[in-house]
């Protein structure tokens, strides 16, 4: 039985991992969960899955779930410390991180240290934090499995291969809602209109950040690390039609892709059984329909949130953890309608361009460098 612990088990990727669980429950168990202020689906989820231990980052919102769950075994935690403790906890083998943010940096950094495996959505936390959690996992000897479509997909491709074979990655993008469109043309997008991908069902803020193309800057990051390549090795390619998930490309010009139909579930489900793949329904390729699949350049001019990822990842030290932060609240402010769609990339330029690069910060200054773009952008909205 493989014990499982899920941070952000109410969002997005949390049901679709539950839902895997739920599938194989003579081979996976629930021992923790963990959401912000969603009580009535944290709730079900617990009577379902019995977890030892349940965090909800709110404190009223867990002091709700306590009075709710008297009649359970279940321990309800709050805040940072419960996330700590999940992390830490000896009953958990493997760490799903499927919360949203920066907040995943400090439990990811003590699961690996406690000898977990990492089931790793949640990439901003290897954006900021890439140079300590890469380096930490290999003397652990702790896996970091890729979740992330684009990633599990080179995963797959590189089947081992060392990495001194890779001449290149290819990472496939959709291009998003506004693909074609042009700056003038952006100025007018709505909240509305920027949650509507059409390829993928995801929570709020990643769907807002795969229409700026930020959302492939931050996978850029996640690639380099996650795979130690340059940057000068890897390349974004839109491919509308989402089916080829990413491309390896070896020293001797051969290409391997990963190609499936877009559900997040075959990457989860591949990261909780790795190194074994495992039956799943209703996912095939219809080759016949899809008839052709195309590919472009990305327009770098138009949505330069992406050109922005490449910079920071250039300058290095704290600058992609300024780039993720002004990105993060960028995009909660247009969610609240406070700025409108072009501030997002225009927020991220301005707050790289104030900042003052710290070389190898520890988490204590990635952060600080947090709070430091927090505020500065307060100062501007
Ligand atoms: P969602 O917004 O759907 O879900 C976020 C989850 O995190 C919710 O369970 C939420 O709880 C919880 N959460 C948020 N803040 C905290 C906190 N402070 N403490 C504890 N729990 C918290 O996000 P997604 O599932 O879409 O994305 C999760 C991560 O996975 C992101 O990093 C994203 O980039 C990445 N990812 C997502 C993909 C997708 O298909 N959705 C694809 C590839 C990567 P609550 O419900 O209570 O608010
Ligand atoms: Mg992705």
């Amino acid at each position: 039985m493989k014990k499982i612990a899920i941070l952000g088990s109410t969002g997005s990727i949390g049901t679709q991992t539950l839902e895997i669980i739920r599938s194989n429950r003579e081979e996976l168990e629930v021992v923790a969960l963990a959401a912000n202020s969603n009580v009535t689906l944290l709730e079900a989820q617990i009577r379902e899955f019995q977890p030892q231990i349940a965090v909800m980052w709110s404190a009223e919102a867990a002091a709700q779930l306590r009075v709710r769950l008297a009649d359970c075994k279940t321990r309800v935690l709050q805040g940072m410390d419960g996330l700590l403790e999940i992390a830490v906890m000896p009953q958990a083998q493997v760490l799903v991180t499927a919360v949203v943010g920066m907040i995943g940096i400090r439990p990811t950094i003590e699961a690996i240290k406690a000898g977990k495996d990492i089931a790793l959505a949640n990439k901003e936390t290897l954006v900021c934090a890439g140079h300590i959690i890469m380096p930490l996992a290999r003397e652990r000897g702790v896996s970091i499995l890729p979740v992330d479509s684009e990633h599990s997909a080179i995963f797959q491709a590189l089947n081992g291969e060392p990495a001194d074979r890779i001449s290149k990655i290819l990472l496939t993008a959709s291009g998003g809602p506004f693909r074609g469109w042009k700056r003038e043309r952006l100025a007018s997008v709505q909240v509305e209109d920027a949650l509507k991908h059409p390829n993928w069902a995801m929570g709020r803020k990643i769907t807002v950040d795969s229409s700026t193309l930020v959302n492939k800057g931050l996978e850029v990051m996640e690639a380099k690390w996650l795979f130690g390549v340059d940057l000068s090795q890897i390349q974004v390619v839109i491919h509308p039609q989402s089916i080829i998930h990413s491309m390896v490309e070896y020293m001797d010009g051969a290409v391997i892709a990963q190609l499936g139909v877009p559900d997040m579930k075959l990457p989860i489900q591949y990261a909780l059984f790795y190194p074994d793949r495992r039956k799943m329904e209703n996912n095939r390729v219809d080759f016949y329909q899809l008839g052709s699949m195309t590919f472009e350049e990305p327009d770098l001019e138009t949505f330069y949130g992406l050109k922005l990822a490449f910079q920071a990842l250039e300058k290095g030290g704290s600058m992609p953890t300024v780039y993720n932060a002004a990105n993060e609240r960028a995009v909660a402010l247009f969610l609240e309608r406070r700025i409108g769609y072009l501030q997002i990339p225009e927020l991220i330029q301005r707050s790289m361009e104030q900042h003052a690069v710290v070389e190898h910060p520890g988490v204590e200054e990635i952060l600080a460098a947090e709070q430091g773009v927090y505020d500065y952008i307060k100062g501007l909205v």
